[in-house]
């Protein structure tokens, strides 16, 4: 992508910036969500900077998909929330924040009143960094 308009995730794929990493292939990358909403709240991403699902290319979110099930179950597996929502934003208005493709894989607690534009609230580093090992691991 342009040297102009650095982007948070493709910083995050070439490594400059560090992740909870939890998965990583040709066309997909998938990494804690630094400011989750509940516990186990991680991010799929395409390797390739496409700023939405409009831009993204097709194999590449058919490969985003598949890896947001698998890590939907490990999440399942591992927390036991009461639901699983993936969440995909496109445009501020739909409350993207990140304008590189991404699928939010969000526990859900029941009655925990969650809104598409749900607010960033920075994590604790220890326990994103621990629930990713037990994540990696449950991933089928
Ligand atoms: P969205 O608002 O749908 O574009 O989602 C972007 C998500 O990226 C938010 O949930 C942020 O918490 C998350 N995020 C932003 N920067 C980072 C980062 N460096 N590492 C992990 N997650 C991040
Ligand atoms: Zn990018």
């Amino acid at each position: 992508m342009a040297e102009s308009a650095p982007c948070v995730f493709c910083r995050i794929v070439e490594g400059e910036i560090p992740c909870f990493k939890l998965h990583e292939d040709p066309r997909t990358l998938a990494f804690m969500d630094i400011n989750p909403f509940h516990d186990g709240h991680c991010l799929v991403i395409t390797k390739a900077h496409a700023e939405n699902l409009y831009a993204a290319d097709e194999a590449d979110l058919a490969a985003a998909i598949a890896v947001a099930k698998r890590l939907a179950i490990a999440v399942n597996q591992v927390l036991r929330p009461d639901g699983i929502n993936l969440v995909q934003a496109n445009g501020a208005g739909a409350g993207q924040s990140v304008f590189h493709f991404h699928f939010h894989v969000f526990p859900r607690k029941l009655n925990d009143n969650a809104q598409f534009n749900w607010g960033h609230k920075p994590g604790d580093m220890a326990r994103i960094g621990e629930l990713a090992e037990r994540i990696k691991r449950a991933m089928p």
